[in-house]
């Protein structure tokens, strides 16, 4: 795949085309944007066409350079993951000193910072003087996901591109090129990536179905038709049993099946639902929700969220969830 076929950004894609065509392409880059956007894919698309043997400014995904690129070995594409929570001063000094050598095979050494978001301030410091004095022959790119954590002065000396959703049929295309499924279950993937490929790629349907089984009994429970009592227990039962990353992508399910109880109540079709093969048991749950309730519980679950991060007690924390919903 050449970078200009890349399939979406494309508003990102023409600003470093019209940079690599010219020569005026930044050094210093930072790709911002969700988890699964497809930052790392680009980036990588772009080194290769900084390094592309085959065509200049393109990315044949042919010639040795591309599909040593494609490996993760080529010598002058560097990929510096965290290898703990965080990215520590001396793995950006080491990239700071790999930046300054000249480019072994290729025509541009590309440094690519992942999570970049995770240096702690002493490892942005230290990348500081790279970025503003970035040797020709190189180009840096930091991606995060949260850009706003990192310190401005990193932030300023950076061409910041911001990396928004996909629409549907750009997901859909970008999936039917990556997995062999049948179509219906390539839509809902999708659907449920919410313009984010990565996700699509990587979502393991059937395990979800079984989250997603889970949270239609908890909006049940919660809502009214059943007992206060049964709310409290489904609550508890989610509080004892999962760990930090199952009560994450259970938030993440709710979230997306509450989304859809909003687009029932406001009476839009089953082709707008995210979760299309739920139709009809979403229509009906519908009936028992109003949009106060459904606010009611977003809200809460933003709040639910936040204390994840806080690492708070998640047995009580979704007690009190479950509680401050019985009153609305
Ligand atoms: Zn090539």
């Amino acid at each position: 795949m050449t970078f200009s076929s890349f399939i979406g950004h494309e508003r990102i894609k023409d600003a470093l085309l019209r940079g690599l065509k010219s020569g005026a392409l930044p050094q210093a880059m930072l790709f911002a944007g969700p988890a699964g956007i497809g930052k790392r894919a680009f980036a990588l698309a772009l080194a290769k066409a900084l390094n592309c043997a085959g065509s200049a400014n393109e990315a044949c995904g042919r010639c040795p350079s591309c599909r040593r690129i494609d490996r993760g070995e080529h010598l002058d594409v560097t990929v510096l993951e965290p290898s703990t929570s965080q990215i520590k001063v001396q793995e950006i000094r080491e990239l700071c000193a790999a930046a300054q050598t000249h480019p072994y095979e290729g025509r541009r050494r590309v440094l690519l910072i992942e999570a970049a978001d995770t240096m702690n301030a002493q490892a942005q410091n230290s990348l500081l003087k790279t970025l503003e004095e970035t040797p020709a022959s190189a180009v840096i790119l930091l991606l995060a996901e949260h850009a706003d954590r990192l310190l401005p002065t990193i932030r300023s000396r950076c061409q910041r591109y911001d990396f928004l959703p996909l629409t549907l049929p750009e997901v859909v295309q970008v999936l039917k090129g990556r997995l062999q499924k049948p179509e219906l279950e390539i839509e809902l993937l999708a659907r449920l990536s919410r313009g984010r490929p990565g996700v699509g790629l990587t979502l393991d349907l059937v395990r979800f179905g079984t989250v997603r089984s889970e949270c239609l009994i908890f909006l049940r429970a919660l809502s009214g038709v059943v007992a206060p009592s049964a709310v409290l227990e489904a609550a508890a039962n989610w509080g004892k049993g999962l760990d930090r990353a199952e009560l994450v992508d259970r938030l993440e399910a709710l979230r997306l099946l509450l989304a859809d109880l909003g687009r029932c109540l406001a009476g839009e079709g089953a082709g707008s639902l995210v979760n299309t093969d739920l139709a009809e048991p979403l229509a009906e749950l519908s009936r028992e929700w109003t949009i106060g309730r459904l606010s009611a519980l977003s809200e809460q679950l933003n709040l639910l969220d936040q204390g994840l991060s806080r690492n708070l007690n998640r047995q009580l924390a979704l007690e009190h969830l479950a509680f401050s919903l019985q009153g609305n």
